[in-house]
């Protein structure tokens, strides 16, 4: 839309110029001729010279104020102004004049206007013209004959040179129309790719000047700004793994080819902290160089990898950890084992006591491990989603279900665990393995960590939804303990539970199977009188 009025505005502005031009020369030229001054054989009746006058002065009024509305008004136009100067030829001046080189004037906006065929439609009209203005003159001005024809190939020795520096115009013009749509074309894939990279990518100039940046440079950026046009080190707030502050600029001043590092990290305006991820890589230019190469910008691409790194940082403590808590207990079992077998190697008669304490011990210790490989078992499934499938529970099946499993345990321990089940809460929708490891998480704390009294397994309906409760009578949990409760192999200081074996796994495998059921669990707890677990799901309608 833009353009095309641009072009139609600069054709009107030509045309008009061209107008301002053409009348006043063939006006005075008219004027000259009728008061003598040139030497016409055309011009006999002064009248007519008069009405030319005005009709060249009431056309061009006419063409410079009215604006051009369509093709064919320019046409009509055009016509009407070649029709007019050829006639004022004809008639009053005559074709040996030096102005007659304001008819070039007509032939470029012919040119303009029509292209080839209008500049070859014009110089035609003026040979045409110039025939018949001979025909008619000859027999009584013999010499018209002569000056008509070198007038005429004056005009059309212009007319070839003034169409071959149109002609070298256009094919420049279009030559340059070209480059731009391809530069346009070259512009727009290469638009088309950065909006489409996930990564925030910007491309510079060789001082670091942003030229051009995608939308997720914003979102890395966290900012709504215009970025063409700043420098890229005022946007980036860089540090290394040793708290060093680094310019981009100067790192990319450095890079002469592809570079990667992962070590950065961006400070936002706020105090945030996150890992960056760049690469970086000089823009080469080979254009006009011959064959020289020089650096004209750069490219670098930023990811947000915090996540990625506090995962990885995650999972290299966690094997760290569990590989040390693996450990004590196989050099037990494994040391205890080889006493054993020492003392069956050496003494005829085996104290009987002394091995069954020596494989308790070892027992004891595989137990743990055995109970430590399930835990990471059922947190590793947690983790990979492997149990997502969620389905239809009826919570009191469930529940009931549960509370047979565990009598015996809990019996074993004089313990009474008691059902707490109002009326029937109804069903949830959710994966029944992490529902069921979750409850039997409480329930086997709560008998492990209760000597004396209860526990009690609630479910009841609660504002469309179900509360789950495990309550114990048990030894408690002190406040500083329940913050540390959640954490990986975190067992209270509590002599009463060193005593108990245990892993520490269980409640942080408890607290990310509440995460993957969409709930979170609460405690309430205090030392010395009991623990309550609890968490929440939505019921079905
Ligand atoms: P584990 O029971 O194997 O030690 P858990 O992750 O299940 O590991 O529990 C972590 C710690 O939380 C326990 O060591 C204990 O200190 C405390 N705890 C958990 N449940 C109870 C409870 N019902 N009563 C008292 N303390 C508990």
């Amino acid at each position: 839309m833009r353009v095309a009025k641009t072009v139609s505005a600069d054709s009107d502005r030509i045309i008009r110029g061209l107008v301002v031009v053409v009348m006043p020369v063939f006006v005075i030229q008219i004027l000259l001729v009728m008061y003598g001054e040139l030497r016409s054989p055309n011009y006999s009746q002064p009248e007519i010279a008069v009405v030319l006058i005005g009709t060249w002065i009431v056309l061009s009024a006419y063409h410079y104020f009215r604006p051009l509305k369509s093709s064919r008004d320019i046409l009509g136009r055009f016509i009407a102004f070649e029709a007019l100067a050829l006639v004022t030829i004809m008639i009053v001046t005559g074709f040996f004049q030096p102005f007659i080189a304001a008819l070039l004037l007509l032939f470029v906006a012919a040119e303009h206007y029509f292209g080839d065929r209008g500049f070859i439609a014009s110089v035609l009209g003026v040979v045409i013209a110039a025939g018949l203005d001979t025909i008619v003159r000859a027999p009584s001005q013999p010499e018209i004959i002569q000056q008509n024809l070198m007038a005429t190939v004056a005009v059309l020795t212009l007319a070839i040179i003034l169409q071959s520096i149109l002609d070298s115009q256009k094919t420049r013009r279009s030559a340059l129309a070209h480059s731009r749509r391809q530069e346009r074309l070259q512009y727009d894939r290469i638009s088309t790719i950065m909006n489409n990279m996930t990564d925030a990518t910007f491309s510079t100039d060789s001082k670091g000047t942003i030229q051009l940046y995608n939308a997720a440079c914003l979102n890395l950026l966290d900012t709504n700004r215009d970025l063409k046009g700043v420098t890229i080190s005022e946007l980036f707030e860089l540090t290394n793994g040793d708290g060093k502050k680094i310019r981009l600029n100067s790192l990319l001043k450095k890079a002469h080819r592809t570079t990667y590092r992962d070590d950065l990290r961006h400070t936002y305006p706020d105090g945030e902290i996150i890992r960056l991820e760049i690469t970086y890589a000089p823009i080469k230019s080979t254009y006009g160089t011959k064959g020289r190469t020089t650096e004209n910008g750069y490219v670098v691409i930023a990811r947000d990898i915090t996540k990625m790194k506090s995962l990885e940082e995650e999972r290299d403590e966690f094997i760290s950890v569990v590989s040390h808590e693996l450990r004590t207990p196989i050099t037990i079992a494994e040391g205890t084992l080889s006493n054993l077998q020492l003392i069956v190697e050496r003494s005829d008669k085996m104290d009987k006591k002394v091995a069954a304490s020596t494989i308790k011990t070892a027992h004891d210790q595989i137990v743990y491990l055995a109970k430590m490989v399930n835990d990471l078992s059922t947190l590793s499934r947690a983790e990979r989603g492997v149990a997502d499938t969620q389905e239809d529970i009826d919570v009191s099946e469930m529940i009931h279900h549960l509370h047979r499993q565990y009598q015996s345990e809990a019996a074993a321990k004089n313990l009474k665990l008691d059902l707490d089940m109002p009326t029937k809460p109804g069903q949830v929708h959710a994966s029944r393995l992490y529902l069921e490891e979750l409850l039997q998480n409480f329930i086997t704390n709560a008998i492990k960590y209760t000597n004396e009294g209860s526990i009690r397994v609630v479910a009841r309906r609660h504002d469309g939804k179900v509360r789950f409760d495990v309550t114990d009578t048990g030894i408690g949990i002190s406040r500083s303990d329940q913050e540390k409760i959640f954490n990986k192999f975190y067992r209270s200081e509590d002599y009463r539970i060193r005593e108990t074996g245990g892993t520490g796994l269980g409640l942080y495998v408890s607290s990310k199977l509440a995460r993957k059921l969409g709930t979170k669990i609460e405690v309430t707890s205090r030392l010395n009188h009991g623990s309550t677990f609890s968490f929440e799901l939505p019921l079905i309608d």
